[in-house]
């Protein structure tokens, strides 16, 4: 298929956007002809955005558990009810997920959750882009771990029967609270072996990092370097309570960061990422939102904006992380910790795009498109949702959302009378 996109602001400037299948082929070019043609005028071109830490199926406990410390938000509300979550849950509520994302101008996921054959399932028939992985932990027992392991393996062969390069397999293993060194050493062995991605839940907590140093004397991220678990394919999630050893470790295995500003304040962490730190260790860093019951939604917008307003408080500074070093980790910073030829608008790249509606409130006046997007807009203002050279949402409605809105209410319904 191609698509021509007419007279669109991209970067300050009006032109036109070709789409040849997949691919964003052509910019300001003669084309004048396609299968599709968008009318630009009044919108502007940005990158789809990238979210770099899901549990997306978590939408269906969305505000279902608020308020909690975090202890017992996980141990006496979260767990009990995932352990009642069946495949279909897991089906629907990624579903959910994807139309929550589609319509909030995100195009690519970095998931860890049960059941990832079903999230793909769900994640191909939504046309988003998705890495998606098993959560993996043994709770530093054999017979667990095998069965995880056997898990991950007939899971990645599954997502890899996909071939269009839209499922995109990858490792879970929890947290190092949750997986043995034996366990992250296998992953990190498998992901070398199988070139994947591993995505990790790292220093969310004071708590964690002092039982781990009570226990091991050493810091995680030391840890976690002896191992051989830090590299380049490694995502991690959090890393609030890093000191800067752990930053220049981090820094030095080229590991990626995914900052969740939302989840963090809300189940008060007691920290906040050390941004300048890290950006003057050269790390690349992105964005995510955390699960839905935790946040309690997917919109990347909301989730700039608490990024950029929660570095200005925490470092009592206003100029640090500008809004444009905060539309990178959402864009060109996600592509690049998980590792997809996206996360711009530039010809050769994937066509990932989004049309935003400058015919709103918070659009105008616009000044600084940026400064808008971070500061003034929200995911309500994505007009057309296009990924992989498929118009999934145009004209903020995309196709069969009511039947899907519904589904997951009586299924998340259904789970929480289970759940009692
Ligand atoms: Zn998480």
């Amino acid at each position: 298929m191609s698509i021509l996109i007419r007279d669109v602001l991209l970067k300050d400037k009006t032109t036109n956007i070709y789409i040849e299948d997949n691919m964003i082929s052509e910019i300001g070019g003669p084309k004048v002809e396609a299968e599709h043609v968008l009318d630009g005028k009044g919108k502007a071109a940005i990158p789809g955005l990238i979210n770099t830490h899901t549990h997306a199926a978590m939408t269906l406990l969305r505000s279902y558990a608020d308020d909690y410390t975090l202890q017992e938000w996980l141990t006496n509300n979260i767990w009990p009810i995932e352990a009642k979550l069946t495949k279909d849950d897991i089906y629907w509520g990624t579903t959910l997920a994807c139309l929550e994302m589609i319509k909030t101008g995100t195009t690519c996921f970095n998931d860890m959750y049960f059941h990832g054959e079903v999230a793909a399932k769900a994640v191909d028939e939504m046309g988003i882009r998705g890495v998606l992985s098993e959560v993996f932990f043994d709770l530093f027992d054999e017979t667990k771990g095998e069965k995880g392991r056997k898990k991950v393996e007939s899971g990645v062969a599954a997502l890899r029967e996909y071939k269009n390069g839209r499922i995109i397999p990858a490792l879970g293993p929890h947290a190092l609270y949750t997986v043995s060194g034996e366990g992250l050493s296998w992953v990190a062995e498998f992901a070398e072996k199988n070139d994947l991605i591993i995505h990790f839940h790292l220093a969310e907590t004071e708590k964690e990092n002092e039982d781990f140093l009570e226990q091991h004397k050493k810091r995680p991220a030391a840890y976690l370097d002896e191992l051989g678990f830090l590299g380049a394919n490694l995502v991690v999630a959090h890393c609030v309570w890093l000191n800067k050893i752990d930053i220049a470790t981090l820094a030095s295995k080229d590991v990626k960061i995914s900052h969740n500003p939302q989840s963090n304040m809300k189940l008060a962490v007691g920290n906040m990422l050390h941004y300048s730190d890290l950006k003057e260790a050269g790390c690349t860093m992105s964005l995510g939102t955390d699960g839905c019951a935790s946040n309690n939604n997917l919109d990347m917008f909301e989730t700039m904006k608490f990024a950029a307003l929660g570095q200005k408080l925490f470092s009592d500074d206003p100029t640090v992380m500008p809004a444009h070093e905060t539309f990178g980790m959402a864009t060109v910073g996600g592509a690049r910790a998980l590792g997809i030829n996206a996360g711009d608008i530039k010809e050769g790249l994937l066509a990932d795009i989004l049309l935003l509606d400058l015919k709103k409130p918070c659009f105008t006046p616009n000044h600084n498109l940026t400064a808008n997007i971070v500061y003034s807009a929200n995911g309500s203002c994505v007009d057309t949702t296009i990924c992989d050279g498929q118009i999934l949402m145009e004209g903020g409605v995309m196709e069969g959302e009511e039947a899907i809105m519904e589904k997951a209410g009586s299924v998340a319904g259904d789970l929480v009378y289970r759940g009692q």
